[in-house]
């Protein structure tokens, strides 16, 4: 995958790669998953067919004990035969028009994700473009909640977690990603 961009934010790095998620080495991905853990299209596929059954199959798990993940939450699992210890599954908000708090739920599906890498003392972890894809939230959108919600987090100053990747998979968005991600 290529480095894009890189900034330093204090002591913390935010880095735009372009490439595919699965071929990150980083100590947890973070998958765009739907309240079920059904990984069957999009990134969630593709990430649940790379790591290996064992991933579907702690994804039922928890769902048959926890329930379904409620937006904006999150649920580990292990990675399989990925480069990561971990998948931190988020459920983003499908966009209805923007009168449905989406934003809200977009910034705690980034938030509530990177806390968590932060809880289980992870250095450094790659997020999809959650919610851009299938779900539908508008691309420029999406960025600046991104954004909002990675600088909110180290204004916390987490001890661990040091470095945050957003990967970018479909070339016509690197643009946009790299215009609206303004730090
Ligand atoms: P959602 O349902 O949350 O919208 P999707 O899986 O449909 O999730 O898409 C989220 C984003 O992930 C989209 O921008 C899509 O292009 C991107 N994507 C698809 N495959 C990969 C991959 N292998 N690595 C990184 N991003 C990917």
């Amino acid at each position: 995958n290529e480095i894009l961009k890189s900034y330093d934010v204090d002591n913390y790095k935010i880095l735009l790669i372009k490439g595919d998620i699965t071929e990150e080495k980083v100590d947890a991905i973070v998958n765009a998953a739907n309240s079920t853990l059904s990984h069957g299209g999009g990134v969630a596929g593709v990430i649940s067919r790379k790591a290996g059954p064992n991933l579907q199959k702690e994804s039922n798990e928890y769902v048959q004990k926890y329930g379904k993940v409620k937006t904006g939450e999150v649920a580990v699992t292990s990675a399989g035969d990925l480069n990561a210890k971990y998948v931190i599954h988020t459920v983003g908000p499908i966009w209805y028009g923007g009168n449905k708090d989406e934003r809200d739920y977009l910034y705690l599906a980034v938030y509530n994700s990177l806390k968590k890498a932060e809880e289980l003392e992870l250095t450094s972890v790659s997020l999809p473009c959650i919610s851009a894809g299938i779900f539908g939230y508008p691309f420029e959108k999406a960025v600046k909640v991104y954004k909002d919600a990675v600088i909110d987090f180290f204004k916390k100053n987490p001890k661990h977690l040091s470095e945050v990747r957003f990967v970018i998979y479909d070339n016509k968005n690197v643009d946009k990603f790299i215009e609206n991600f303004d730090i």
